[in-house]
């Protein structure tokens, strides 16, 4: 039997909705059950995708190839669950299957309203492909009072009548604000946003309050009180230094034995958290810190680069070490030497980004990297801009560059229009839709022999998420390889080169794809893993 969770929240956005469901998903994992974490966006986008990083953060893409929400890669960390395309949804969605069964005819003449139709495939999304699971855990992005929420409130209302309560829980994501002149965490927040939601239809079993300071025993009764739920079912869920403390503060707390019991449920074996309690120990005391570089374009929001951070912690955790990471804006270096920033850092990281500003400084941040011998992971754009630098200054390709920015007069980066995945062909055309439109999602890779991936990894092939519309031009392999940069990862039909590294360099390997996609605290990703110990080398040299 699936049970469910709902995951709301209120009062204010950001208050780590997606770090909070992922948390319980790795609780109850931890307990021996399966789960599987979704969530359900209210905005009219049809997917992320084809919004700015500025906007929403990162786009976080899923094997098979749904482009998605970033909470979805806190799921994926937490609880080593690869998400799905059924795992993400939005109105944006929603509305578009409706309106085409529509056009279609399927509503035979009926009229088609938000409820029942809109809910009802809401409801849909939330019981399909959860056969085998445990636990379902939905969270409802956007905050209760949202006008556009409101079908995704009503539908999880429903659901408690279709499933019944023992198979139905409800937790609430609040916020008590402590305010300095009272001296006092304040609860009032809280109680209206529950009101709000009990004049819809859902009474919270679980109120789990973010908080800077410990919720005073007062202050819990008066919410229980007030918002109609048991006094220890209202959690305190503290401010805390790492993301990683979140599993084992939450089980401190009583989390995971509440939504049990909510549940009904009686013999449940304790957690196992030593896996996050070692994850916690090598975070909160590392052995050495590492200065790492991010030169991108995104650099103003962390969230832009949400998995990309997250990875690199993963690759401390490997070595007992934090990186400390600087953000920089490539654009500085079209106009600056990168050598004053850059010298003296122990890796470089050239991140995923699309469009044309700031790629000559991520050129010139390559190249320093190269001809100074510091290691450097070029990741997605940043493995073309190191192929392009490499066309220009190591092949002596006069006017490298990539079809997708306007100053270039040879394509060594450019669109390919047609390849093939499995069985089907795919086509991406110039001027086409921009949404959806990328090599999205899992593609294999085979690794060659006696290379550096090849040792890193471990294997002869490998599984990585893609996004992107380029692809490095195999027609120029020879004359690349031959001036020292080696492809050294190819697509199985040797169409598409997925990684190139430099053999005569201390670690120089551009990628493809987006390894930090896969990365777990748990399971660092190994180029990750291996990334951060070259820099660890090179922090011993200077
Ligand atoms: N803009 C490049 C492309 O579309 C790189 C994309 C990326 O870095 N994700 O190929």
């Amino acid at each position: 039997m699936t049970r469910f969770i709902f995951i709301t929240g209120g009062v204010v956005s950001s208050l780590g909705k997606g770090l909070a469901s992922a948390s319980l998903g790795a609780l109850l994992q931890a307990r021996g059950y399966t789960v599987r974490l979704r969530k359900l966006d209210p905005y009219i986008n049809v997917d992320p995708g084809t919004m700015s990083p500025y906007q929403h953060g990162e786009v976080y893409v899923t094997d098979d190839g749904a482009e998605t929400d970033l909470d979805l890669g806190h799921y994926e960390r937490f609880t080593g669950v690869p998400a799905r395309q059924t795992d993400s949804v939005t109105t944006g969605r929603i509305y578009g299957d409706i309106i085409a069964a529509e056009r279609r005819g399927d509503y035979l003449g009926g009229t088609v309203q938000v409820i029942p139709h809109v809910t009802d495939a809401i409801k849909n999304f939330v019981l399909a492909d959860t056969e085998g699971h445990d636990f379902v855990l939905c969270e409802i992005g956007g905050t209760v009072g949202d006008i556009e929420g409101q079908p995704f409130l009503e539908a999880i209302r429903q659901l408690r009548n279709d499933l019944g309560a023992e198979r139905t829980v409800y937790v609430h994501l609040t916020l008590l604000p402590y305010i300095p002149s009272a001296g006092e965490l304040k609860t009032k927040p809280t109680q209206h946003s529950v009101k709000e939601l009990r004049s819809i239809g859902i009474q919270p079993d679980i109120l789990l309050c973010r908080c800077d300071r410990p919720i005073p025993e007062g202050e819990r009764r008066k919410m229980a009180l007030f918002c109609n739920v048991r006094q220890d079912a209202v959690i305190q869920a503290l401010d805390v230094k790492s993301i990683y403390e979140v599993p084992l503060r939450y089980h401190q707390e009583g989390f995971d034995d509440v939504v049990l019991r909510a549940f009904g449920i009686k013999d449940a074996k304790q957690p196992d958290l030593t896996k996050w309690q070692d994850i916690v120990q090598r975070v909160m005391q590392p052995e050495g810190t590492v200065n790492i570089a991010i030169v991108g374009k995104y650099t103003g929001l962390k969230d832009a680069y949400k998995s990309l951070h997250e990875a690199l912690v993963h690759g401390g955790i490997a070595n007992r070490v934090m990186p400390e990471l600087t953000w920089l804006d490539a654009e500085i270096f079209e106009s600056e030497d990168p050598i004053h920033r850059l010298e003296g850092v122990d890796g470089i990281l050239v991140p995923g980004g699309f469009g044309e500003r700031g790629t000559e400084g991520k050129i010139a941040a390559a190249r320093l990297a190269r001809e100074r011998n510091i290691p450097y992971f070029g990741i997605c754009l940043g493995m073309q801009m190191a192929v392009i630098e490499a066309a220009r200054n190591l092949a002596g390709i006069e006017g490298a560059g990539s079809s997708e920015f306007n100053n270039y007069k040879v394509a060594v980066v450019g669109m390919m229009t047609e390849w093939q995945r499995g069985t089907q062909v795919e086509r991406r055309e110039r001027g086409g839709n921009l949404g959806g439109t990328m090599r999205l999602g899992e593609y294999p890779c085979d690794l060659l022999p006696g290379t550096k991936v090849r040792s890193i990894y471990g294997t002869d092939r490998i599984n990585e998420r893609h996004r992107h519309r380029y692809e490095i031009n195999i027609n120029y392999q020879k004359k690349l390889e031959d001036a020292g940069l080696l492809f050294s990862g190819m697509s199985p039909d040797r169409l598409l080169p997925e990684i190139v590294e430099i053999p005569d360099h201390p670690w120089f390997v551009g990628v493809q794809f987006h390894p930090e996609l896969k990365s777990k605290p748990f399971a660092p990703h190994p180029l990750f893993a291996s990334f951060v110990e070259a820099a660890v080398k090179q922090s011993r040299l200077v």
